[in-house]
């Protein structure tokens, strides 16, 4: 029995397929003829979403006593954005085809050719003109409609603009956050005026970010509006050694990935950025990058921001927003690491890294904490009002401790199928037997093998094998 995970050409299409077909991401507003790179979470992929999100959560500030939560505003003051240097800095590269209108990023226009050349090229902070000067000189084409004639290379913000109150002024211009870290920077005087952290800690977010992205965005590895999970994590570079700190959060983050989400290590890597990549004011950036089917694809970023975004908005705010230390008094803007995820992209590697295929039989073998139904409960058949009476029972009791999912639709053949295409561990049948002796049948998504278990052990039964 093969039941590795299928690497196969097509991998992406046939996630893609399998998500809409059983419910886990549909294409954005679909009865319009769609919206580029949005998507609707269906009812088994929003529970995956959140069970990734839970995790997360959990695993980084729950279960840390260096770490506290935030839930800031979408939109905040505009002044934040300048003092970040988003409204100047969140920009892209763009060109459209003069023949078919396909806009795309220069940067991955370029780095595609090349990739497809089997070379590497790196374009991080090369001016409009270079860009043009790459384009030209390789006579690269539209991936849409094959012409070579392109617009020279403009910038454009990815911030996305709107306004307070019903007048579209100047002065009421906002914008939806484009990361969720900001809103951290700006609490961060009421976070250590109203609790008792001291430093080394972290406060971690997790909600909604917006980016206007005009390139194809790979089903849900790049979309206009994403689940960013962020963690600034501060402390005194005086007494913290920011590269050992900087180990440790690697160690967290690959831990994380391959534990906590199961994922394969020969799929994972750290790619550090080069001096030109890197932000002005970082001191080091490295990315873990997973081999999605269209390459190794930046997945966690991992910067020291040194004191930048405290000391911008103490300077645009007008509000000192230094740390003084408990003990010696000290005064300073204390400086960060961090660790920044999209959820989304998060749930494309789970889904990518659990398609299994074994001869004819697809499933995904998700880890069982992230599975959207822990079990599944079925009468043998759907016209024996006894055994659905007695599958009700099961189905009603189980609920209260896990996520279940009830199917009484076709025969067991099928149902086994619809359950492994959504990764359910345990699929659980209520049959004659089951009345008579108070035991069901069990079948294991990965084994497929089936056993008997009491009705009245089946909880403790589910709680052994869901650890892990
Ligand atoms: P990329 O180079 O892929 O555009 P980025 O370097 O701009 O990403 P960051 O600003 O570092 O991304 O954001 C941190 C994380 O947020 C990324 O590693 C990614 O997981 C996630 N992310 C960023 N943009 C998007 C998006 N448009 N859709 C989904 N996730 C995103």
């Amino acid at each position: 029995m093969s039941d590795k995970p299928a690497n196969n050409s097509n991998l992406m299409e046939k996630i893609v397929s399998l998500s809409k077909r059983r419910g886990f991401v549909f294409p954005g507003s679909e009865i319009y003829g769609g919206l580029a790179n949005s998507y609707e979470y269906g009812p088994v992929g929003v529970e995956l979403k959140r069970n990734i999100q839970d995790e997360w959560w959990n695993t980084f500030v729950r279960r840390r006593s260096d770490m506290v939560g935030l839930d800031s505003s979408i939109i905040l003051h505009p002044k934040t954005w300048e003092a970040s240097g988003h409204v100047t800095g969140l920009v892209d590269s763009m060109v459209e085809c003069k023949k078919c209108h396909t806009r795309t990023r220069a940067d991955h226009l370029i780095e595609d050719h090349y990739e497809k050349k089997n070379e590497k090229i790196s374009v991080e902070g090369k001016s409009e003109k270079e860009l043009d000067d790459i384009i030209n000189e390789n006579k690269i084409k539209c991936s849409t409609c094959g012409s070579f004639d392109w617009t020279p290379v403009r910038k454009f913000n990815l911030l996305f603009e709107t306004h307070v109150g019903i007048v579209p002024e100047a002065q009421s211009k906002v914008y939806l956050r484009g990361e969720t870290a900001q809103g951290i920077f700006i609490a961060f005087k009421n976070i250590i005026d109203s609790t008792r952290v001291s430093l080394p800690f972290g406060v971690g977010q997790l909600g909604k970010s917006f980016r206007n992205e005009i390139t194809k965005g790979n089903f849900i590895f790049r979309t206009l509006e994403f689940e960013q999970a962020e963690i600034e994590y501060f402390f005194d570079p005086e007494t913290t050694d920011w590269k050992g700190l900087f180990e440790a959060w690697k160690n967290d983050l690959w831990k994380f990935i391959t534990k906590n989400l199961g994922v394969r290590e020969d799929y994972l890597r750290w790619r550090e950025h080069e001096d030109a990549e890197r932000s002005f004011y970082s001191k080091r950036t490295e990315d873990l990058e997973y081999k999605f089917p269209f390459g190794f694809k930046e997945l966690w970023g991992l910067a020291y921001r040194t004191d930048y975004d405290l000391k911008q908005h103490t300077q645009f705010s007008g509000v000192d927003l230094s740390y003084v230390d408990p003990v010696s008094g000290k005064k300073f803007l204390p400086h960060v690491i961090e660790p920044a995820v999209g959820i989304n992209r998060l749930m494309a590697m789970v889904m990518l890294n659990s398609y299994t295929e074994d001869g004819e039989r697809v499933f995904l073998k998700f880890p069982p904490r992230l599975a959207p139904y822990k079990a599944a409960v079925f009468p043998l058949l759907a016209n024996k009002p006894e055994l659905v009476t007695k599958a009700r029972e099961v189905y009603e009791k189980l609920k209260k401790d896990f996520t279940i999912a009830w199917d009484d639709r076709g025969n067991i053949g099928k149902r086994y199928y619809a359950q492994d295409e959504i990764g359910t561990p345990f699929c659980i049948t209520i049959d004659f037997d089951s009345l008579e002796k108070g035991d069901v049948t069990v079948r294991d998504r990965d084994t497929a093998k089936q056993e008997r278990v009491p009705i009245n052990g089946l909880k403790e039964f589910l709680e052994e094998k869901l650890q892990g």
